[in-house]
């Protein structure tokens, strides 16, 4: 039997675009003719779009709706944890994205991949938006190393059961294929269409590009030591003991021949800082550790995921 299709799209005040948008979304799904849902997630609009999601609800649509705005991440959790489709594609509510690319991106999959990311190569947006993005998305190419051009494009095709198996929180939405590459390294991408915003307005603006930058250096952390954290933090302790070993000598040599009181304090307090930072950072990595065999002893945590037994 052929693989059955979960479309997954986060909405927020979207009023204008939902109608066409699920008239575009069923008739390219009827089209492919495989077993289909559509599920909307209603990140608790403040505009009609819940009112018009309960009007164009049928047989093959779910409709999920927050009790509060949550964001776009929680959002499309949501909508990936109601999803049963083998296949799950997401994508935005705006019609920024094309339906009419699902079944390219489906074709890809089925070349045998567990995500094909939709790259919009020709993007519509000002360039306040797509500059930011450009190097964001080349750094989290090189810090993550999925090697994608676009890693913000919402409309990709993902292995269902992979993607039910990932957590996601804060902002990750825009760093999926970097989660995802821990469990599986058959990712690809494939050129989409992007049009411009004809109805409301972008949810987010430029102070987005803090969150960006956090998000992705923790991303980078765990995807390099979430299985080995002493790696990173009782490394950073003996780097931050020796330049605490070096102060003291320097501190002794100066107070037996140098005898500069402006060098006393200096080494004096570098020694005390690096002494400390050096405990501190043992001690998180302990605790890091720690966590971690509870996990594991508990079961909750695997660090690989299986494809197939025979
Ligand atoms: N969205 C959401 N919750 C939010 C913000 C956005 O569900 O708090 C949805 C929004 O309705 C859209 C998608 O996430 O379907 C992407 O948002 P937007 O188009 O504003 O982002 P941009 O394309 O400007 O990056
Ligand atoms: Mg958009």
């Amino acid at each position: 039997m052929s693989a059955s299709i979960s479309v997954v799209v986060p909405v927020y005040n979207e009023e204008d675009n939902l109608k066409l948008l699920h008239e575009k979304i069923s008739e390219v799904l009827k089209n492919i003719g495989r077993e289909f849902e559509i599920i909307y997630v209603d990140d608790s609009s403040t505009d009609n779009s819940f009112e018009i999601l309960k009007n164009l609800k049928d047989d093959n649509t779910k409709i999920v709706k927050f009790r509060r705005n949550f964001g776009q991440t929680a959002a499309m959790q949501a909508g990936i944890d109601s999803s049963q489709g083998d296949i799950i594609i997401t994508l935005d509510a705006d019609l920024q994205n094309d339906p009419a690319d699902i079944p390219k991106l489906i074709e890809k999959y089925e070349q045998g991949y567990d995500l094909v990311s939709g790259w919009r190569k020709k993007r519509q947006d000002n360039v306040i938006r797509t500059f930011p993005s450009k190097i964001a998305n080349f750094l989290i190419s090189k810090t993550t190393a999925t090697g994608l051009h676009d890693t913000g494009c919402t409309l990709k095709a993902y292995n269902g059961e992979v993607l039910r198996s990932i957590n996601l929180f804060a902002d990750h939405h825009r760093f999926i294929p970097a989660i995802f590459a821990q469990y599986s390294n058959k990712i690809t991408e494939l050129e989409v269409e992007h049009h411009p915003r004809m109805y409301g307005k972008s949810k987010y603006n430029i102070f987005r590009v803090f969150r960006v930058i956090v998000d992705l250096l923790a991303i980078a952390y765990w995807r390099k030591y979430k299985s080995k954290p002493m790696y990173f933090w009782g490394f950073l302790a003996l780097a931050f003991l020796l330049i605490a070993l070096v102060s003291f000598v320097l501190l002794i040599l100066n107070l037996l021949i140098f005898k500069l009181l402006l060098l006393n304090i200096v080494y004096s307090v570098s020694f005390v800082l690096f002494l400390l930072s050096s405990l501190v950072s043992f001690a998180v990595g302990l605790i890091f550790e720690s966590i971690l065999k509870v996990n594991l002893a508990q079961n909750k945590t695997r660090y690989y995921t299986i494809e197939t037994v025979l």
